[in-house]
């Protein structure tokens, strides 16, 4: 049984666990629902290895200053070296003096220490394991399901993305959700090898299964890690474990066939993510815009963001707008 609340937040992804923490720092009553049994959302690190995001840059200043916070560390992402290129046909380059993510940085440790760490704020005004399945508002406030239960409170958060706050009964622009159709793998190794022969770990590889490659070594590359992003769909298929290995070795040398882990998280299959409609990536970064609020019901969520939006920063500044929001009707009432 779940008491009224204040304000009910929908998500536990970085942009609602960020608003949670500012409102219960106001001493505000607030109760977040979350569908997983775990907070982060698309934020999803196993063993320290990044599955969702991984990266932030130096013009992020909100996700910079929440890292300060919370006593987490930035390191830039390795981009010394060559790149590797694979064309369709499989001939494979290694003469290319060029990195693609510079300037970029990690998080030691993951991403998920951030939400982690917010979540840990919380204690239990955050409730996991609580998908919810419908809302509806009136007069007084408004009435959430979720898990057969039914909770009341004032004010309403919807943090997550507006494909699935339309699942919900709640009218909404029908905008991409981010990402939302990419499949990630990860390979670890016991060192990051490529780096002595002379390769920054980046790859560009019209074949396939992987289409995009990056070196994703912890900081003080004790061991080494190497992560792809999957071409459309691909790792839907059957076997596409083993074609990503496979491939890797033809990029990168017979090393990359003996990963000491191989980690795969296909975001287009998770249903606290993607809708149908996610499965084809935009071909462009979509154009997001705050959604507006109504009497009871506030938006927040990376999509929903003034700025950013689709990004980990735009995760905060929508968090940001969605504080604001929630002040200016707690000094009308
Ligand atoms: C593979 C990948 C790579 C990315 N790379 C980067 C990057 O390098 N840099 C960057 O800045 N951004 C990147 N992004 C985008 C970044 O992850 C998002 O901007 C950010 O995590 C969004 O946070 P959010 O809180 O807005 O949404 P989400 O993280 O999606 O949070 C929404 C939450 O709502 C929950 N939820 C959904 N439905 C319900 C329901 N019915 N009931 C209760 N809870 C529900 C979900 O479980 C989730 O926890 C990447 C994303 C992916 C998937």
């Amino acid at each position: 049984m779940i008491p009224d609340t204040e304000i009910c937040i929908i998500g536990a992804g970085l942009s609602g666990l960020a608003l949670a923490a500012a409102l219960r720092a106001d001493g505000r009553d607030v109760t977040v629902l979350e569908a997983r049994d775990h907070p982060g959302g698309r934020v999803l690190s196993q063993n320290g290895h990044d599955l969702g995001p991984s990266w932030i840059w130096p013009h992020n200043r909100r996700m910079l200053a929440l890292l300060d916070r919370l006593g987490l560390r930035s390191f830039p992402q390795h981009t010394t070296g060559r790149l590797v290129f694979e064309d369709a046909q499989g001939a494979i380059r290694r003469d290319l003096d060029f990195a693609t993510m510079g300037g970029a940085l990690r998080v030691a440790g993951g991403l998920a220490r951030i939400t982690d760490a917010l979540a840990a704020g919380l204690g239990d005004d955050l409730r996991l394991s609580h998908q919810v399945s419908y809302v509806a508002q009136d007069a007084t406030g408004v009435t959430v399901t979720a898990q057969g239960q039914t909770i009341r409170a004032a004010q309403l958060v919807l943090a997550l993305p507006p494909r699935l706050a339309a699942q919900l009964g709640v009218s909404v622009p029908d905008v991409p959700t981010w990402m939302a159709g990419q499949a990630k793998l990860v390979a670890t190794y016991p060192a990051p090898f490529w780096r002595a022969k002379g390769l920054n770990g980046d790859a560009i590889s019209h074949r396939g299964p992987l289409a995009e490659i990056h070196d994703a070594s912890p900081d003080d590359a004790a061991t080494g890690a190497l992560f792809g992003f999957a071409h459309p769909g691909a790792a839907r298929a059957l076997g596409f474990r083993d074609a990503a290995v496979a491939q890797l070795t033809r990029l990168f040398g017979p090393d990359a066939g003996l990963p000491t882990e191989v980690f795969v998280k296909d975001w287009s299959t998770d249903f606290a993510t993607a809708t149908p409609a996610d499965q084809t990536p935009p071909t462009g970064h979509p154009s997001y815009r705050p959604i507006p609020p109504s009497a009871r019901i506030t938006f927040a969520g990376t999509e929903a963001a003034p700025q950013d939006g689709g990004f980990l920063e735009g995760a905060l500044a929508a968090a940001d707008a969605a504080y604001a929001n929630l002040d200016r009707v707690s000094h009308q009432m």
